[in-house]
């Protein structure tokens, strides 16, 4: 093989939902990260304020994570999972299932978030077929839903960018019900708004336009984190709960964000006290250590698969060549563990009274036109630049950064989704650092 020389102008690396050209004049670079601080290349410190991406929720460099990782992959480093199995593959799964709502126990292992998405549209497909009722394939998302970049995804999801650009190839036979935020009715509210239960009924109007029979499912992010932090109106969720259940369409929750204890419970449907039917995660399954998803079904939903299917056939023609990795696993079940051992689920529902206190007291800073929160989750949504959307909020981003603290931005939105090992006092940081920020962006 010939060698070519070394490329170090970090061309190379086209980056995800990144102009690199913008990126290459300014790069942020990170090397190191402990606890809640990551190291820039320049040395400096860095309080992370959206837990990498909502994903770091036990802190960073956890030492029991390391060493499950490091101990699994010097005894194996990977083993097939097709008509094959480890020993970690089982163990993860028990233990993601003890934390699931009751029933939804059946795990099937994916590798991110968009994975976990597009293999939980199929399982809800694959169970109408299974009953008999093959023709339940319509699927309804909803308007600023995000559920990764599949082409399942980005076509359940709600993002205009997302679906202009593929617009011809978006699957077909998917509604969207209408997002619940409005400004109007909802601006301020600290936790669940109080207005916008009755958009859920919505989905009676498809059911009329369709008709039952041919809607396999309907999926939602019980709050949407990716679209600007948007917090279901108290009912809501129970509403579309029950017209789902009425009309035996299948519910999912996509829990990506929302899992592994970011409002203070195991998940958002423990918090909301509404069991959907197949649940999607990935993220904080094992910390973000290695990379991990996973779909957990109710198990009516895989009996009825796995009872349909003749002795010897494959039950769900699904499966990824990474699914439950071994360290991914190892991963996992240190990670659970020490959710388990630390109380970081109590943790961050006792410290979200705090952060919604923190939050809202930006009220009054430059540009700040609303501000949403629930568990340790927040956004605050800024007026848009006139002729320049969203570059207020990246301008507060970088200035953040050269601040020391790292906040995502999506569209003019700030959002904050810190590790839930983060105390009062960074807490207060990272808010005053936004409202120091936002002084001087122009
Ligand atoms: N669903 C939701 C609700 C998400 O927030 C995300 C990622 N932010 C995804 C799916 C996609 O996950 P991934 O980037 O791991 O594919």
């Amino acid at each position: 093989m010939t060698s070519r020389p070394v490329i170090n102008d970090m061309s190379s690396f086209w980056m995800p939902f990144t102009a690199n050209r913008q990126f290459k004049s300014a790069p942020r670079l990170l090397e190191s990260a402990k606890g809640m601080y990551y190291r820039s290349s320049d040395g400096r410190e860095v309080l992370d304020g959206c837990a990498g991406l909502w994903c770091v929720n036990a802190g960073h460099g956890r030492e029991q994570i390391v060493s499950a990782v490091t101990a699994q992959m010097q005894t194996m480093d990977f083993a097939p999972t097709f008509q094959m199995a480890h020993p970690l593959a089982f163990k993860a799964a028990s233990k993601v299932a003890e934390l699931m709502p009751e029933g939804l126990d059946r795990i099937f292992f994916t590798n991110s978030g968009s994975e976990s998405v597009d293999t939980a549209l199929k399982i809800a497909i694959a169970y109408h077929r299974a009953r008999g009722e093959g023709q339940r394939t319509r699927l309804i998302g909803r308007e600023r839903g995000y559920h990764g970049v599949g082409f399942g995804g980005i076509s359940v999801g709600g993002i205009g960018p997302n679906r202009k650009a593929y617009s011809g190839n978006l699957i077909p036979g998917v509604d969207h019900l209408p997002h619940t935020h409005n400004p109007e009715h909802n601006s301020f509210t600290q936790g669940q708004p109080v207005w916008g239960a009755h958009l859920a009924e919505d989905l009676e109007r498809l059911i009329a336009l369709h008709d039952a029979s041919t809607i396999a499912a309907v999926i939602v992010e019980p709050v949407s984190g990716s679209t600007g932090v948007l917090v279901p109106p108290q009912g809501y969720l129970q509403k579309l709960r029950e017209i789902t259940a009425k009309h035996g369409i299948l519910l999912i929750f996509d829990e990506v964000i929302t899992g592994f204890g970011r409002l203070g419970k195991a998940t958002a449907s423990e918090y909301f006290g509404v069991t959907p039917d197949i649940l999607t995660l990935a993220k904080a399954i094992n910390n973000a250590a290695i990379p991990m998803g996973a779909v957990a079904a109710h198990r009516k939903i895989h009996d009825a698969i796995v009872d349909s299917s003749s002795p010897n056939a494959i039950e769900l023609f699904h499966g990824y060549t990474y699914s439950a990795h071994p360290a991914a696993a190892a991963a996992c079940i240190a990670t659970l563990d020490l959710y388990r051992g630390e109380g970081l689920f109590e943790r961050a529902a006792g410290l979200a009274p705090f952060f919604e206190k923190t939050v809202h007291a930006l009220r009054d800073a430059p540009f700040v036109k609303d501000i949403r929160n629930l568990g340790l989750v927040a956004g605050i949504e800024l007026e848009s630049r006139p002729g320049a959307p969203g570059a207020r909020a990246y301008e507060t981003f970088v200035k953040c950064f050269e601040a020391g603290v790292l906040i995502r931005y999506t569209g003019d939105i700030l959002a904050f989704s810190p590790p839930l090992i983060i105390d009062e006092a960074q807490i207060h940081t990272l808010f005053d650092t936004v409202r120091k920020v936002l002084a001087t962006v122009d």
